[in-house]
C-alpha cells in the first residue's frame, strides 16, 4: 500500500524523531539503518460472514519492528482510517517504549481497517477470530504478544486468546495481554495506562514545583486511557476542567465531577448536552488555558497550526504520537515541556509485561504489588529522562529517545548480525 509522506504522516514523525537522536548520539550508520527498517510486516485479508448473508472482506496487518531485546509486543487497533504508516510508527514507538522503561520486549503493532461501531457483536467476533488465525504464524508467547489499543478491549483479547488456544491445542493465556481476569488477566491492567499517566503527571508537577491539589487538567479523549487518568487525577485532588470524545467536549473551569461525566459518557456514548458545562469542540479544548494538557485520543492532534495557541503549562502525552515534530519544536521554543508518549503512557505495557510474567508462571500477584512495581519502574524511568534532559539540555522527548534507542542499539551490536 504506497502512502505519501506528508507533514502529519505518523511514520514520517517516527523517522524524524529517530534521525534526530541518531545524529545527537552519533549512532553508527549501520545500526541507524537497521532501526529505520522493520523485521517483518504481514498484510492479511480477512473474509467475514456478515449478518445480512454477504461476505465482507477486511484488511489487517501485523507490523514487527525490532526484537533485539525480547519478543515483539504491541496493541491491536480497529479503526476505519487506519493506515499501514500508522502501524509502522506505532510499532517503532513500542520498541522505544519497552526499552525506555526496561521491559524485555521489542516493538510491534497490528490492526484492522474497520469501523467496529458499524459491526454487530457476532461480526466483530468472527472478524477478530479470523484475524487471529491470519497472523498466527508470526505471533506466540515467546514471539509476539498482542494487547488492546483504540477500539479493542478485554472481550476482543479473550477472543484472540481463545482462537489461538484452540488452534494451538491447549490453553495459552500468555498469547495476549489485557485479557479478562478469569482467563489469566492481571489485576490492575485495565487502568494501568491511565494510572501510569497519572503517576507521570505527579512526577512532572513535582519537578516543575507546581501543586497537584487544584491543578487544572484538560483531557482529550475519555476512553480506556483518558477516563482512567481522569479518575486517578481527580482522586489526587486535581481539577478536571475539560474532557472530550470524538463527538466534542465539555468545559467547566470550576472542575467536572469524574463520576458524573463517566456515568453520562457510558450511558450516552458522548458528552453532548451534558448540563453544568459548556460544549466545546476538540480543537478549542486543546487551546484552553490549563496547567496540564493530556491528549489521550489519536495521533497528530497538536500540529504546527495550533501549537502556537496551546496555553497549557505542560503537555503529557497519554495518546501515542499526538504531537507532530513541527509542533514539538514550537512548544519547545515557547518553553512548554512535552512529556513524551514513550514515557507518559508506558504504564500499559509495563503491566502487560507483569500479566505475561504471571501467565507464564501461573502465579498471580495482588493488585497492590502490581501498582507498586509499576510506580517503581515509571519513577525510575522518569528520573533517568529528567536527569539526562537537565544534564544535556535536551527536551524530554529527546532525552527519552536517546536512552531508549541506546539500549536497543547496544543489544543489536552485542548480538551481531546473523549469519
Ligand atoms: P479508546 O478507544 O478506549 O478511547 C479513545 C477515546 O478518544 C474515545 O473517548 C474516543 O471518543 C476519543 N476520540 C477518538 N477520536 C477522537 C478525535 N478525533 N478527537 C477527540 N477524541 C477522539 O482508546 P484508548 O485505549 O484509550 O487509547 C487512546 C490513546 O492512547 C491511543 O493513542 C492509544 O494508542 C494510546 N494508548 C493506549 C494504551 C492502552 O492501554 N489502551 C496504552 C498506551 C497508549
Amino acid at each position: 500500500m504506497p502512502e505519501k509522506l506528508t507533514e502529519n504522516n505518523p511514520w514520517q514523525t517516527a523517522l524524524t524523531q529517530l534521525d534526530t537522536v541518531s545524529g545527537l548520539m552519533m549512532l553508527p550508520e549501520d545500526i541507524h539503518h537497521v532501526l529505520r527498517n522493520f523485521d517483518r510486516i504481514l498484510s492479511v485479508s480477512i473474509p467475514v460472514h456478515m449478518d445480512n448473508g454477504s461476505l465482507g472482506v477486511f484488511h489487517g496487518f501485523r507490523v514487527q519492528h525490532n526484537a533485539s531485546r525480547g519478543p515483539y509486543k504491541g496493541g491491536v487497533r480497529y479503526h476505519p482510517g487506519l493506515t499501514l504508516d500508522d502501524l509502522k510508527a506505532l510499532a517503532m514507538e513500542m520498541t522505544w517504549k519497552c526499552s525506555l522503561v526496561g521491559v524485555p520486549f521489542g516493538g510491534a503493532k497490528g490492526g484492522i481497517i474497520c469501523d467496529p461501531k458499524k459491526l454487530s457483536k457476532g461480526e466483530l467476533e468472527r472478524l477478530t477470530r479470523r484475524y487471529t488465525c491470519a497472523i498466527m504464524p508470526i505471533i506466540g508467547i515467546e514471539k509476539d504478544i498482542p494487547a488492546p489499543d483504540v477500539n479493542t478491549n478485554e472481550q476482543i483479547m479473550a477472543w484472540i486468546m481463545d482462537s489461538y488456544s484452540f488452534n494451538n491445542g491447549y490453553y495459552t493465556p500468555g498469547i495476549v495481554t489485557g485479557k479478562p481476569l478469569n482467563i489469566g488477566g492481571s489485576l490492575g491492567r485495565k487502568d494501568a495506562t491511565g494510572l501510569g499517566v497519572a503517576n507521570i503527571v505527579e512526577n512532572t508537577v513535582e519537578s516543575m514545583e507546581m501543586d497537584l491539589k487544584g491543578l487544572a487538567v484538560v483531557i482529550q479523549g475519555y476512553g480506556n486511557v483518558g477516563s482512567a487518568v481522569g479518575k486517578f487525577l481527580s482522586e489526587r485532588g486535581c481539577r478536571i476542567i475539560a474532557v472530550s470524545s470524538s463527538r466534542g467536549g465539555i468545559y467547566n473551569p470550576k472542575g467536572l465531577d469524574h463520576a458524573s461525566i463517566m456515568k453520562y459518557y457510558q450511558e450516552k456514548g458522548s458528552f453532548e448536552h451534558f448540563s453544568e458545562a459548556e460544549n466545546i469542540t476538540n480543537a478549542s479544548l486543546l487551546e484552553l488555558p490549563c496547567d496540564v494538557l493530556i491528549p489521550a485520543a489519536l495521533g497528530n492532534q497538536i500540529t504546527k497550526e495550533n501549537a502556537g495557541r496551546i496555553k497549557a503549562k505542560v503537555v503529557v502525552e497519554g495518546a501515542n504520537g499526538p504531537t507532530t515534530p513541527e509542533a514539538d519544536h514550537l512548544l519547545n521554543e515557547r518553553k512548554i515541556p512535552v512529556v513524551p508518549d514513550i514515557l507518559a503512557n508506558a504504564g500499559g505495557v509495563v503491566v502487560s509485561y507483569f500479566e505475561w510474567v504471571q501467565d507464564v508462571q501461573c502465579f498471580f500477584w495482588p493488585e497492590k504489588e502490581i501498582n507498586t512495581r509499576l510506580k517503581n519502574l515509571l519513577d525510575r524511568a522518569y528520573e533517568e529522562v529528567f536527569r539526562l534532559s537537565e544534564e544535556k539540555g535536551y527536551n524530554l522527548r529527546t532525552a527519552a529517545m536517546v536512552l531508549a534507542v541506546k539500549k536497543v542499539a547496544d543489544a543489536i551490536s552485542v548480538r551481531g548480525v546473523y549469519p
